[in-house]
């Protein structure tokens, strides 16, 4: 296969949902300062902008010091061009990519506080993308959200904007989901050592995948058991972090399965099929998991979940108009799945069918995951809502946060509300409370009962 055959079947999605792609032989050049690059943050910043910026161009040069990735990040004591460059190449073997100086030429994404005439720069849970400097004080913050949400935004706006990016400024406060107006306050920090227990996922296509690599980034402290019976094509790799050539064929489980075991997650059950004909989903036993991810919206999977009692839910999607959310599923508290997604019973996904035959409808919602930049915003910003089930004043949010990435990115959070005569309004309180007990996030539920 040539490069161009290549390229046309890997971007497919991509063409369908934006009708092009970046120009191949535009260089963009992903530099890091020394000092952010020795950060955890600038480590998860850069980690997160090469992943990404190489699914959406095989033309990337790398200018950063090549310093072993900290303690605490996956890969640990390697280094971290070596590792990058690799990845790069394992996701996309006919590109370009490499580490050298910047050049007046390139399209530049600089990371770091200051240095540039626009600046990617994030800790903590503030992001930032504008002029130099940054208004992010220097702390040192084992959380990677707001790093990750600058390097998906500034990747966002170049393919936009097509290399044309106009001046812009956002400080962003991820916490709340704000616009911070160039006001850094004070917001909780996440545990010291986080532990996000038992996670079992449904979907493991391109918004699950995200979940996985910034869940990663974030802790390896979890167990997970994950649910996909579809398996790894080409054209998947550019819209998951995860996802690279060699698992083209493998089932997604159990690609995800390697992956995660490589980060040092350990306890990984792949299950590659239907959530309803899983023993496992079957069998489950009261109090778990703590907490399910439902990125799929197959073959009912939705009434499935809904029926059987479920923890609290929180994901990802991606939707037209070049928009992601996150979503999240209280007990007993929040409106349940089906209320949200209420006509998508047997709906079958692309993933699961020919891909060729399906795709020209853009109506058709799985096409709607084309973007990578959409699926790694929508991963990242469920991660986010993870991460924050740790923090004691949890839930402080509406159920439900959207990210426009047209014309600008513009966070809007929109709670959902209760769809009369769904199936939720029928179940019955006292058994969900049962079987929610000793899962470890049966409190928030509890809480709201009072
Ligand atoms: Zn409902």
């Amino acid at each position: 296969m040539n490069h161009q055959d290549y390229r046309a079947e890997r971007d497919d999605r991509l063409l369908r949902y934006a009708g092009r792609q970046l120009d191949p032989n535009r260089w963009i050049c992903l530099r890091v300062d020394s000092e952010y690059v020795s950060t955890f943050s600038g480590q998860a910043a850069f980690l997160t902008a090469a992943t990404l910026l190489g699914r959406m161009s095989p033309s990337v040069a790398l200018d950063t010091p090549n310093v072993p990735v900290i303690e605490s990040l996956p890969w640990q004591a390697q280094n971290i061009c070596d590792l990058t460059l690799k990845r790069l190449y394992e996701s996309d073997p006919h590109g370009n990519f490499c580490e050298r100086p910047f050049r007046d030429e390139d399209f530049l994404i600089h990371l770091g506080s200051e240095g540039a005439p626009s600046i990617t720069h994030g800790i903590g849970w503030y992001a930032y993308v504008g002029p130099e400097p940054s208004p992010i004080p220097t702390t040192v913050e084992i959380n990677p959200v707001g790093a990750c949400l600058a390097a998906v935004i500034a990747a966002a706006r170049l393919f936009v904007h097509d290399f044309n990016s106009p001046s812009f400024t956002l400080l962003l406060n991820a916490f709340d989901w704000s616009d911070a107006s160039g006001h850094v306050d004070s917001v909780p920090p996440l545990p010291g050592t986080l532990d996000l227990g038992d996670i079992w996922m449904v979907g493991t296509g391109s918004v699950g995948t995200s979940i996985l690599f910034f869940l990663t980034l974030s802790t390896q402290n979890f167990s997970t058991t994950l649910f996909d019976m579809d398996q790894v094509k080409r054209l998947n790799i550019t819209r998951s972090p995860i996802f690279t050539e060699d698992h083209i064929g493998l089932e997604k489980v159990e690609a995800a399965r390697k992956y995660l075991h490589n980060c040092g997650v350990t306890s990984v059950r792949a299950e590659p099929c239907p959530l309803h004909e899983s023993a496992i989903w079957k069998q489950r036993q009261t109090g778990s998991p703590d907490l399910l991810i439902s990125a799929a919206n197959e073959l009912n999977v939705r009434h499935g979940i809904e029926n059987q009692y479920p923890p609290i839910q929180i994901y990802g999607t991606t939707g037209q108009n070049w928009q992601a959310a996150t979503i999240r599923h209280i007990p007993l508290l929040d409106p349940c799945s089906v209320c949200l997604f209420p006509n998508t019973e047997y709906s079958k996904t692309l993933c699961a069918t020919d891909t060729n035959q399906r795709s020209t409808d853009l109506d058709n919602e799985q096409v709607d995951a084309a973007l990578p930049f959409l699926s790694f915003a929508a991963g990242l910003m469920a991660t986010a809502e993870i991460l924050k089930l740790t923090l004691p004043e949890y839930p402080f949010l509406p159920n439900r946060t959207f990210l426009n990435t047209l014309p600008e990115p513009r966070f809007v959070s929109a709670s959902m509300k209760s769809r009369k005569g769904c199936l939720c309004t029928k179940r019955s309180n006292s058994i969900h409370s049962k079987l929610l007990a000793g899962s470890r996030f049966a409190h928030l539920s509890a809480r709201q009962r009072d």
